[in-house]
């Protein structure tokens, strides 16, 4: 498959204003060197708590922010490098999903209006066609055409996810940017709209970038999965190699905290002390140090490098000093 979008060494810093003069005193560097790529047709997802990075770098790529620096190429075309009138032309082919789609739409506006707006911005479809692509863009969410004249306060959460999906769909773009694009929705509703997504990445031959805090909604969706702690990528590779075969003790912190329903995992179990540091001075060598019970003093000095090991997977890479040490059980966790 066709590489569709590659990130180099992305960084989002952005500026703290202080003092009388209000300089720049310092930055939130929220991304920090990240780099991965996406395919044609793949869903690949970030997940990592909050503040981590993972939206930051989703509204990079869209240039909602503009970036501080990297490299970012979607079909060759260096995206970093174009005006933002050629960006927003290429807004027809990256699409970005919300949380809340309640708060990207118009609250006066109609389905219709809502819909027929979105392809009019991006010029999208020929106006004499647009009534008839309206109401297929119901079909095809699950909605139908008969409600193309509510407004969105007459439909439920899920039902304006849908709507939401149904306006990214208009322009027929080839990328969608899902961010936390489901978190908001009941458990059953979830299920639901991920079913819908799926199905319209098969027919539609679409690419996500689902970006999530929620590894079970993540591990539903994904074909690959990035592991995003403060500002950097620690881990990143195939779904089931990440979540069967965690590197990254952070990684496995997390897997800790959903419900497991096989007890035997408890002795691989990671509790996670503490809180996220400040992305203003993150912390010398591995930004995980701080928190991670297998920390020695390189790792306060030495910053990890994202790699791979000879038993990992193709592609499945962490970074982390003592991966394979912990790995092959020859590291105690330290609780204290
Ligand atoms: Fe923990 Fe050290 Fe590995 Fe970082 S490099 S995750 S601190 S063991
Ligand atoms: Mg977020």
């Amino acid at each position: 498959t066709q590489k569709l979008l590659r990130v180099n060494e992305l960084k989002q810093h952005f500026p703290i204003k202080g003092g009388m003069l209000g300089r720049t005193v310092n930055h939130v560097k929220a991304v920090d060197g990240v780099s991965f790529d996406i395919h044609e047709g793949e869903t690949v997802s970030i997940v990592g708590e909050s503040g981590c990075g993972k939206s930051t770098t989703g509204r990079a790529i869209l240039r909602l922010d503009e970036p501080t620096s990297g490299e970012i190429e979607f079909q060759g075309q260096d995206l970093l490098s174009i005006s933002k009138s050629d960006m927003r032309k290429m807004r027809k082919d990256l699409q970005i999903i919300f949380q809340d789609p309640y708060a990207s739409i118009n609250p006066r506006q109609t389905v219709r209006q809502i819909l027929n707006e979105a392809m009019e911005i991006q010029n999208a479809v020929p106006k004499k066609d647009r009534e008839k692509r309206i109401k297929e863009l119901m079909d095809t969410v699950g909605l139908g055409p008969h409600q193309i004249d509510r407004y969105p306060h007459e439909f439920s959460g899920g039902q304006r996810q849908r709507i939401g999906i149904a306006r990214a769909l208009s322009v027929d773009p080839k990328l969608i940017v899902c961010d936390e694009a489901v978190s908001a929705l009941d458990v059953s509703i979830q299920a639901q709209v991920i079913n819908l997504l799926k199905k319209l990445q098969r027919e539609l031959k679409l690419t996500y970038l689902f970006i999530s805090h929620d590894l079970g909604v993540v591990r539903h969706i994904s074909d690959r999965v990035i592991v995003m702690y403060l500002g950097r990528i620690v881990e990143i590779g195939d779904k089931k190699s990440v979540f069967d075969q965690s590197q990254h003790p952070y990684t496995k912190a997390l897997l800790s905290a959903i419900p497991v329903p096989d007890p035997e995992n408890k002795a691989n179990r990671i509790i996670l002390k503490g809180d996220v540091p400040s992305p203003i001075d993150p912390p010398e060598g591995c930004r995980f140090h701080t928190r991670c019970p297998f920390a020695t003093d390189k790792c306060r000095t030495e910053t990890p490098e994202l790699r791979t090991t000879d038993y990992l997977k193709e592609g499945h890479m962490a970074a982390c000093h003592y991966m394979e040490e912990i790995e092959q059980g020859k590291r105690e966790p330290a609780y204290t």
